[in-house]
C-alpha cells in the first residue's frame, strides 16, 4: 500500500526505486551543547516502524548500544520477515531487542489503521512507556513525521505518546530524537537544528556501516544501488533532530501527507479499494494516543 523505503529514498531522490514493503571514533557535535557525551553509558532507545530503518543511524547505534524497538516484521507485501536480519545488526552494533519486534505484519497493521482499532495503538504506546521506564531510558530516536507512510507517522505519534506518558510518570526529562528516511542526511546536517545530534563518520565507522547494509539481505540491492549512484561519504552523515516539539500531525492538517495522495491515485486507477488517509486513520490514533498520554 505505501511504500517503504530506507538506502533509495533516503538520498532524496530515488522515489521510484523504492521498494514495496520498502577506531570508534567519530566527530560527535551537539549543536548547541558544549559537552561532549561518548553515549557508552547512556541508557537509549530506538523506536522504529520496520526493521532496516535503523541501518540509517548504524553509528550511533553503535554508539548508544540502545533498547530497540520495531513495530512491524518490514515484510510488506510478501511474507518475508526482516526480523531475523536486523536481529543480526543489533548484536553486531551492541543494540538489544526490546519487548516490541516485529509485533505485527505490515499487512496486519495496514488493517489495524483502516479498521480505526486505535485501542492497538495505544497499547503498544502504552507498552513501550513500560519499557522505556524499566529500562531507565534517558533518550530515544526514532521515526520521523514525513507524510509518506503511515505507519512511519504512526510510530513518531506512538513514541512521543510514550515519552511523555514517561515523563509525566517519573518526572525524568527523556530527550526524544527524530531522524528521517525520505530525505537526505546531509541537506539536514547542513541547517541543523538547535539540540540536533550530527554524527561524521570517519573511514573506519563507515565502513562497518557500508559492511552491515550489505550484510542485510533484503537490503541489499538497494544498498548497492545507492552507493553506486551517491557514493559512498552519502552515508557518512548521520543527524537527529529534537522531536515532539509539534504534534506529529498539525502539518496535515491543511494538506494531505504524500501517502493519502499517491493512495488516492490508485483507487483512480483501479489498483486499491480503500486506501489509508490521515483524517480518518492517523488522526484518531493521534488523539487517542495523546489522550493516554495526558
Ligand atoms: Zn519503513
Amino acid at each position: 500500500m505505501a511504500k517503504e523505503s530506507v538506502w533509495s529514498v533516503a538520498k532524496g531522490s530515488v522515489r521510484s526505486v523504492a521498494n514495496n514493503s520498502g577506531n570508534r571514533r567519530a566527530n560527535l557535535t551537539r549543536v548547541t551543547m558544549t559537552v561532549e557525551n561518548n553515549g557508552r553509558e547512556r541508557k537509549s532507545a530506538v523506536i522504529v516502524a520496520h526493521p532496516g530503518h535503523e541501518l540509517m543511524i548504524y553509528h550511533w547505534i553503535e554508539r548508544h548500544r540502545p533498547l530497540y524497538c520495531c513495530l512491524t516484521d518490514g515484510s510488506g507485501g510478501r511474507a518475508v520477515s526482516r526480523v531475523a536480519s536486523t536481529t543480526r545488526l543489533l548484536e553486531g552494533a551492541g543494540a538489544v531487542r526490546g519487548p516490541i519486534c516485529g509485533r505485527y505484519s505490515d499487512k496486519q497493521i495496514y488493517r489495524l489503521l483502516l479498521d480505526k482499532q486505535v485501542h492497538a495503538f495505544v497499547g503498544l504506546m502504552s507498552e513501550l512507556a513500560e519499557a522505556l521506564s524499566a529500562a531507565g531510558v534517558e533518550c530515544v530516536a526514532g521515526d520521523a513525521t514525513e507524510g509518506f507512510n503511515p505507519v512511519h507517522d504512526v510510530c513518531r505519534i506512538l513514541i512521543d505518546g510514550a515519552v511523555a506518558m514517561v515523563r509525566r510518570q517519573t518526572r525524568r526529562q527523556l530527550r526524544n530524537y527524530e531522524f528521517v528516511l525520505d530525505s537526505a542526511p546531509g541537506g539536514a546536517a547542513a541547517s541543523p537544528t538547535d539540540g540536533a545530534e550530527v554524527l561524521r563518520l570517519d573511514g573506519a565507522a563507515l565502513e562497518r556501516k557500508i559492511a552491515a547494509a550489505l550484510g542485510y539481505p533484503e537490503m541489499r540491492a538497494e544498498v548497492e544501488a545507492a552507493v553506486a549512484r551517491f557514493g559512498r561519504q552519502a552515508f557518512a552523515v548521520e543527524v537527529l533532530k529534537p522531536a515532539g516539539v509539534t504534534s506529529p500531525g498539525a502539518r496535515f492538517e491543511h494538506e494531505p501527507p504524500t501517502y493519502e495522495r499517491h493512495g488516492q491515485m490508485r483507487v483512480n486507477e483501479g489498483l486499491y479499494s480503500e486506501i489509508i488517509t490521515y483524517g480518518d486513520h492517523v488522526r484518531p490514533v493521534l488523539r487517542a494516543v495523546e489522550d493516554a498520554a495526558r
